[in-house]
């Protein structure tokens, strides 16, 4: 046993000799004592439970509890890249004493996955922080600005705090006609769940413009929810708030019913993944696709008019790529655009970084700049620029504006960030409003 943390010396507690049997050949072997001496087990430091206790106690948190020290996950956790983070260390941490519901840790992690990928034990941040920010959430201990959109996300039904009526304000400048259910509702193939970024944003709202352009042009039937829209919340449920995003799943489905179509086609990889994995534990099961999965198989039936002669480098969303496997149709998309050269970053497809939008990272970066040396956006700005790239694509509807920040704090203004559907519509001969990033 340990005393004052010192090693002790080894206590054998068998014989000297020890003989034993050949399974095979049924011939007995003397093994000298070196080989068959048996040791109590030594512990080097003893460390109570308690802490583990009150965190795996919650449903999710279990796992925290599994991990053996290995470290395979720090090195490819985009925090501790750009600070002092990683399961290993919120595990030690525990260990020796850290009240994770009190603790900064506790908002830092993104919910990449990327950690879990690599983890022998399949610990699981993905389920443990939002498990335990729940708690935290119950406690009242959250960071202001999370608070501020968990309020806003529950009067208005968007994280922007937007009016829902101006949900579809959008459409009047697409240049194509878009239905609006409410006013429409007859039968439709596709049901666009366009959700709060390009539905308010400004740059996403030349995104959702882009969209129903080229969906016209494939001949898609789609439509939209225009004010009954909500968002699909994940990104609250991964910040605590578990019960902001079921009253919010029910308000969905409940809308959802009223209508008949036949797939939902959503550019933001989080709603995506809310409506894949997390609405049917709930009995709400819908076929959905991410927009770059319904325009992937169509590109062959569109034409592209105009080149894109630029170096481009594309960022998987960890929501798109590492949490549902999908990372061809984005590539597939901007293959097909003429005279674009597509570079690869170091770190990309399962092993890509984290824009640090994840998991309510969108809403925290002035919190976790307290306890960073660079925010996750900025890091990945500069992985972009090193590639020599003109243009960073993306298609996930928080990164345009992340990176469009990042690029301008760390000196990139020359890389333009640009999401796919705008490249597209640009090759297609839209009315695109990336002129300049693309240099015509
Ligand atoms: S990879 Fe898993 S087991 Fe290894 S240190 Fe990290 S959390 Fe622990
Ligand atoms: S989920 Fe991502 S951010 Fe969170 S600990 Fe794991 S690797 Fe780090």
């Amino acid at each position: 046993m340990p005393v004052a943390g010192r090693k002790q010396p080894p206590v054998a507690v068998e014989k000297e000799e020890a003989v034993v049997t050949s399974t095979i050949s049924g011939r007995e072997w003397e093994l000298p004592g070196m080989w068959n001496r048996m040791f109590e087990p030594r512990v080097l430091r003893d460390y109570g439970s308690k802490g583990f206790a009150e965190v795996i106690k919650h449903p999710g948190a279990e796992s925290l509890e599994w991990c053996y020290g290995c470290a395979k996950c720090v090195p490819v956790c985009p925090v501790d890249v750009v600070g002092e983070y990683g399961p290993r260390k919120i595990h030690r941490k525990v260990q020796t004493g850290m009240d994770l519901f009190s603790s900064p840790d506790l908002w830092l992690c993104t919910t990449c996955a990327n950690c879990l990928r690599v983890c022998p034990k399949e610990v699981n941040m993905v389920n443990i922080m939002p498990a335990a920010r729940e708690v935290a959430v119950g406690e009242g201990k959250v960071p202001n600005e999370l608070q501020d959109v968990f309020e806003k996300t529950f009067r208005y039904g968007n994280a922007l705090g937007e009016n829902p009526r101006r949900r579809h304000a959008w459409t009047k400048d697409a240049g194509v006609p878009v239905r609006v259910l409410p006013s429409d509702p007859s039968p439709v193939d596709v049901l666009f769940y366009v959700e709060d970024y390009w539905s308010y944003h400004p740059r996403g709202k030349q995104a959702a413009q882009a969209f129903a352009r080229i969906a016209t042009a494939a001949g898609l039937d789609f439509a939209i929810l225009g004010p009954e829209e909500k968002t699909l919340g994940d990104s609250q449920r991964l910040a605590g708030e578990k019960g902001l995003f079921e009253s919010l799943m029910e308000d969905v489905a409940a809308t959802l019913s009223k209508y008949d179509f036949t797939r939902i086609v959503t550019p933001d990889p989080h709603g995506f993944n809310a409506l894949k994995k997390h609405y049917p534990r709930y009995g709400h099961t819908y076929e959905v696709e991410h927009y770059t999965q319904t325009l992937a198989p169509l590109v062959d039936k569109l034409s592209f008019p105009k080149a894109i002669d630029k170096k481009v480098t594309f960022h998987d969303p960890c929501y798109l790529g590492r949490h549902n496997g999908e990372y061809d149709a984005p590539r597939t998309l901007l293959a097909a655009i003429p005279g674009l050269d597509l570079v690869e970053m170091g770190r990309c497809k399962q092993n890509g970084y984290c824009c640090g939008g994840g998991g309510g990272g969108m809403w925290l970066d002035g919190f976790t700049a307290n306890y960073t040396n660079e925010r996750l956006s900025e890091r990945r700005v500069r992985e972009a620029a090193e590639t020599g790239a003109e243009i960073l694509a993306v298609c996930c509807p928080y990164e345009v504006s992340r990176f469009e920040d990042a690029a301008k704090s760390t000196g990139n203004e020359h890389l333009k960030v640009v999401d796919i559907v705008e490249l597209l519509d640009y090759a297609m001969g839209g009315p695109s409003s990336i002129g300049a990033a693309v240099g015509s």
